[in-house]
């Protein structure tokens, strides 16, 4: 089966294929840093990781940018409030952000740009709408995007015209006056005495002033896109549920406005709602949970992701204590088993291979139908029912479980923290889960090919041979032990 995902834009699932074989473009609306994200911004923030990891597990190379506001009224009143300089404000933000990001498992971006050091290519996205006429300069000096000239404008959200001039145009502030049209949106905010303060205005030639946030992502990923890929569209833009209007349709307006392309990403994909008590997270209700508060109750990663992965994305998910509670017993659960087989000696055969060809087969049908990850969390409990029965009977794990296993447990990176994974002298069993950047799945899959080969030659009674494979795999840090049973290859810490 091939990979499908829902697409906002079509409101189906679709079979993904990306632009260019082999290769993705992932770009992710990251935090807005004037505070500590919430677990809810983590719950989207860890839908795309998985959404990352298991492109990556389907052989492709992943190209993902992830950028953070740090300049919107938020930072800014933030700074204000503070009295401090927007950059000097935001940095505690930024570092507490990727503190978090790395408690929770989250692979690193290939990119984080900060909206401020982006500024030039904004303006010239801001200039290139003025020249062609889809944007114009309203009477408070700020630019605006005029809808009525982007007639595709709306397509991603469905709102038809009359909403959008009524409702979810929404506030009427002063600014709404130097519009022509009620539904335009800022594209470039004139400087005010505020934004003067804290240093965040920038001059243009359309004016001094800061941009609109839309802007802001539509600039950053064409930016870093073309300079990669020498491309205008991306493969897959993804935020949670709420950026579907006005932020995603405002990014689509203005960036297919300037690339005269149809289409600003071949896939949209929102992640839910995280709710507490049935009520969204937000500062207004006083429900706020972030995540160095879990990490400072000693929740581990892996039961807040495992948590996540049993609701689909797309569905709203309600936090509560007990359902944390039952998430951690079973996160136990497959680390207890995985800390069982660590502890075995490998061999070439058994009945786990059997439960290896049924857990790839079930998590992988699962994953590949738009991430249905509560599946195949119940594919890897399968397997660890299964593989315990057979532990019981005296059978011993085979390379190919141990490497289906750890790949699919690292994907949703669902296994405890659990330091019996590691055996007596400080070695990492050869196929644990944690992290699994490309390089070293391509390593481990070396790793056991050649420990294979020096078995085969060392059974033939080719020494040289195997003494070669054992020099060469020591060279590159594994070591090889043979047990009774078999033989592994291990990596030193
Ligand atoms: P922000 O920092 O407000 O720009 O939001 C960062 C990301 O978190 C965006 O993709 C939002 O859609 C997402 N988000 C905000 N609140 C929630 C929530 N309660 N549940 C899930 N995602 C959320
Ligand atoms: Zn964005």
């Amino acid at each position: 089966m091939t990979l499908r995902l829902y697409n906002t834009m079509t409101r189906s699932v679709e079979p993904f294929t990306p632009l260019d074989a082999g290769r993705v473009s992932l770009y992710t609306c990251g935090p807005t840093v004037y505070n500590y994200a919430h677990i809810g911004n983590f719950r989207t923030f860890l839908f795309e990781d998985v959404l990352r990891r298991w492109l990556e597990a389907s052989g492709y190379d992943v190209f993902h940018v992830m950028n953070l506001t740090d300049v919107d009224d938020k930072t800014i009143k933030g700074a204000l409030a503070a009295n401090a300089s927007l950059g000097d404000y935001v940095v505690p933000f930024i570092d507490a952000f990727h503190e978090d990001r790395k408690y929770l498992h989250m692979l690193d971006a290939d990119a984080y740009p900060r909206a401020t050091e982006f500024i030039a290519p904004m303006v010239v996205l801001v200039q290139d709408l003025l020249a062609k006429g889809i944007a114009y300069r309203g009477d408070d000096g700020s630019v605006y995007f005029a809808i009525g000239k982007f007639p595709d404008y709306g397509r991603l959200s469905r709102l038809d015209t009359r909403e959008l001039k009524t409702g979810a145009g929404g506030r009427v502030s002063a600014d709404e006056y130097a519009k022509e049209d009620a539904r335009d949106f800022v594209l470039w905010k004139a400087a005010r005495e505020a934004d003067e303060k804290v240093g965040a205005a920038w001059d243009a030639p359309f004016g001094r002033g800061r941009p609109g946030w839309h802007l802001e992502c539509s600039a950053m990923a064409l930016d870093l896109l073309a300079k990669r890929y020498g491309r205008d569209v991306l493969d897959i833009h993804a935020g949670g549920v709420d950026l579907v209007f006005p932020h995603h349709e405002d990014e689509i307006a203005q960036s297919c406005a300037h690339t005269g392309q149809p289409d600003f990403a071949r896939v949209w994909m929102h992640g839910e709602f995280l709710t507490m008590s049935g009520t969204k997270m937000s500062k207004r209700f006083g429900n706020i949970l972030t995540a160095r508060d879990l990490r400072m109750d000693g929740v581990d990663a892996a039961t807040l992701r495992l948590l996540f992965a049993t609701t689909h994305y797309r569905q709203k998910l309600d936090f509560t204590d007990e359902a944390l509670a039952s998430a951690r017993e079973g996160s136990r659960r497959l680390g207890e088993f995985a800390s069982r087989v660590a502890r075995q000696p490998g061999v070439e055969q058994s009945e786990f291979d059997r439960i290896a060809l049924v857990l790839g087969d079930e998590f992988s049908a699962a994953m590949d139908d738009d991430l249905n990850t509560s599946q195949a969390l119940a594919a890897l409990f399968e397997a660890t029912r299964a593989g315990n029965r057979a532990l019981d009977a005296g059978e011993k794990p085979t390379a190919a479980f141990q490497s289906v296993w750890a790949r699919m447990t690292g994907v949703l990176q669902v296994l405890p923290a659990d330091p019996q994974a590691l055996d007596d002298d400080g070695f990492r069993f050869v196929l644990e889960s944690d992290g699994y950047p490309r390089e070293r799945r391509l390593q481990e899959f070396w790793a056991v090919e050649m420990k294979n080969r020096r078995l085969e030659a060392k059974q033939s009674r080719n020494f040289a041979e195997s003494d070669r494979i054992r020099a060469l795999l020591a060279e590159h840090g594994w070591e090889v032990r043979d047990h009774r049973d078999g033989t592994a290859a291990v990596q030193r810490k």
